[in-house]
């Protein structure tokens, strides 16, 4: 594999940020990395199509696996903000923009950095 041109290493980085946040909330399993490579293989032809996109890989995948999750196991990432009320997903903001975050759109709240969901879900690390 060859990892050497900014949109792979782009796609590297989206991808390893999406697993990261997604083994924080241990739902990393294999069905579930799959999503995960359908995505940046989808991001990998839209980014050709689109060079100028390359910033807004990370935000695109999370946002991509988050739909994905939705429709076969549920929500996710849970907003661990709100304490009352429904369970419900962070969102990712900006929805087509660099650096990306999740946030409680509920609370108005920037959560973490997509790929940061860690110590939001282990304080205590
Ligand atoms: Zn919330």
């Amino acid at each position: 594999m060859d990892h050497a041109t900014p949109l792979e290493q782009a796609l590297h980085v989206a991808r390893a940020l999406v697993l990261a946040d997604l083994a924080a909330g241990e739902v990393a399993d294999a069905d579930v990395v799959s999503l995960v490579e359908d995505s940046v293989t989808h991001r990998r032809w839209w980014v050709e199509q689109w060079p100028e996109g390359v910033d807004y890989l990370a935000g695109l995948v999370a946002q991509d696996v988050k739909d994905a999750l939705l429709e076969k196991y549920g929500r996710w990432p849970l907003c661990p903000v709100c304490a009352h009320g429904e369970p419900h997903a962070l969102d990712v903001e900006p929805e087509l923009g660099p650096d990306p975050h999740w946030v409680c759109s509920e609370a108005g709240v920037r959560v973490a950095a997509v790929g940061g969901l860690g110590p939001v879900f282990h304080p205590g690390r």
